[in-house]
């Protein structure tokens, strides 16, 4: 099955969540200290804002990567859990998935 279609949806879809990342982390860090951004208290409201939607496009991003190396791996259609194949509409749909429809609704109860 082809993989390059995937593989340039997630490198764009990378490309994007790292940018984001990275505005946000500007913001947070305001007059560029060096600490881990995740780590600094806040001090304004907007921060924790900031902050929860980084944590959430940092998953974001681990999850694309995952997805990748599952490209590379030859391993990309399988279920990362049970190792059925997941459907291509799915992946269409969450390109970054590594579960297929059963696992994924497992995880979530
Ligand atoms: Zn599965």
């Amino acid at each position: 099955m082809d993989t390059s279609h995937y593989q340039k949806i997630l490198l764009d879809l990378k490309h994007e969540v790292s940018g984001r990342i990275s505005a946000i982390d500007r913001d947070i860090r305001h007059e560029g200290m060096s600490a881990d951004w995740t780590e600094q208290a806040s001090e304004r409201e907007n921060d924790e804002v900031l902050e929860s939607l980084g944590n959430s496009s940092e998953q974001e991003l681990s999850m694309i990567n995952f997805a990748l190396q599952r490209i590379e791996e030859n391993n990309y259609f399988n279920c990362d859990e049970c190792g059925d194949t997941i459907p291509r509409a799915r992946l269409d749909l969450l390109p970054f998935t590594a579960h297929c429809v059963n696992c994924a609704e497992k995880s979530e109860h």
